[in-house]
């Protein structure tokens, strides 16, 4: 068997379009553009990367985009009276602050300091308490762009037994909750797990988000499963690769996503969503 591509980039280009749509619609009923603020602190790399895509895309849609880029010496106290200004600045639907930050910071304290009607990555407890309830709310933009994937490609998930592999806040522990939302019965896994490659070996669904370059290997997958691949890593000579041996999972999954151009996309099309999603929130409740 060869797999189908579940193309993130594509699928993502898709939901750029329908968020700048909505964007137009808005403008032509007299609303304001959504406001999107992108907090980075220090000066990570990859970080760095990923910021400047967000802030790009937040032009291209239609959004007002404000980047805040704070030295790695910024004191927890001053990150914190940024977040209580934009908390209280109309002009602003949603607030990104991207991780990690620096070793002396409290990121949990951060993000609860943020409005949860503002979180746009849906790391706030009220918002995975929400999803967690199954109501509505911003839930967290990775697990739910590949959910949007997912169903873009007209995946079955009803009824299938699913595995994610990493139990991490932003991406393992929501991921299985839409799981369990879409009615699949997932397993989560950690560093601990026994049996791990019998688990993914009886899995339908496959969810990598371990952080460990080429971690799943091709013979664990069931054939015909659906295997989709969070993890993102640079190789020596520059590439981007994932946390699934690609070539020999793609020879016996029915559904893959590559690495670069799957979960990645679709990571960055979900905060347009969710900022759009916020604007329109706010703008109902008042
Ligand atoms: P993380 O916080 O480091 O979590 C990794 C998880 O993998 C942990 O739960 C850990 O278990 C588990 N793990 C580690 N070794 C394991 C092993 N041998 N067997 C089973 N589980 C193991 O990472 P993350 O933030 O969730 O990110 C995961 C990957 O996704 C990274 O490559 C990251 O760069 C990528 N990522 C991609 C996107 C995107 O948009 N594509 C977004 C976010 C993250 P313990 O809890 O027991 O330590």
């Amino acid at each position: 068997m060869t797999a189908k591509i579940l193309d993130g980039k594509a699928a993502a280009e898709r939901l750029h379009a329908r968020v700048e749509e909505q964007v137009q619609q808005r403008l032509k009923r007299g609303l304001r553009q959504p406001g999107l603020a992108v907090i980075l602190v220090g000066n990570d790399p990859a970080s760095s990367v990923y910021v400047g895509k967000k802030r790009k895309l937040c032009e291209q849609v239609g959004f007002i985009s404000r980047g805040y880029d704070l030295p790695t010496n910024t004191s927890q106290s001053a990150l914190l009276a940024l977040v209580d200004e934009l908390n209280a600045d109309p002009a602003i639907d949603g607030i990104l602050v991207q991780l990690p930050l620096p070793d002396h910071m409290d990121a949990n304290a951060v993000i609860e300091r943020i409005d949860p009607t503002k979180d746009v990555d849906g790391f706030h407890p009220v918002n995975m308490g929400r999803l967690a309830l199954r109501l509505p709310g911003l839930h967290p933009c990775t697990p739910h762009g590949v959910m949007t994937l997912l169903r873009d490609a007209g995946v079955p998930l009803e009824g299938k037994d699913a595995i994610v592999l990493g139990q991490s806040n932003i991406v393992g522990r929501p991921m299985a909750l839409e799981l369990l939302n879409a009615r699949c019965t997932p397993t989560i896994c950690h560093s601990r797990t026994a049996d791990l490659a019998a688990k993914v070996a009886r899995a339908d669904v496959v969810v990598a988000a371990v952080g460990k370059p080429h971690f799943v290997q091709g013979d664990w997958i069931k054939p015909g499963a659906v295997v989709v691949d969070v993890g993102i890593h640079r190789t020596d000579s520059g590439k981007l690769t994932g946390d699934v041996e690609y070539a020999s999972a793609a020879e016996r999954a029915g559904w893959i996503t590559p690495v670069p151009g799957g979960v990645g996309p679709m990571t960055v099309a979900t905060l347009l969503e969710n900022t759009l999603q916020a604007a329109e929130e706010r703008d109902a409740a008042n």
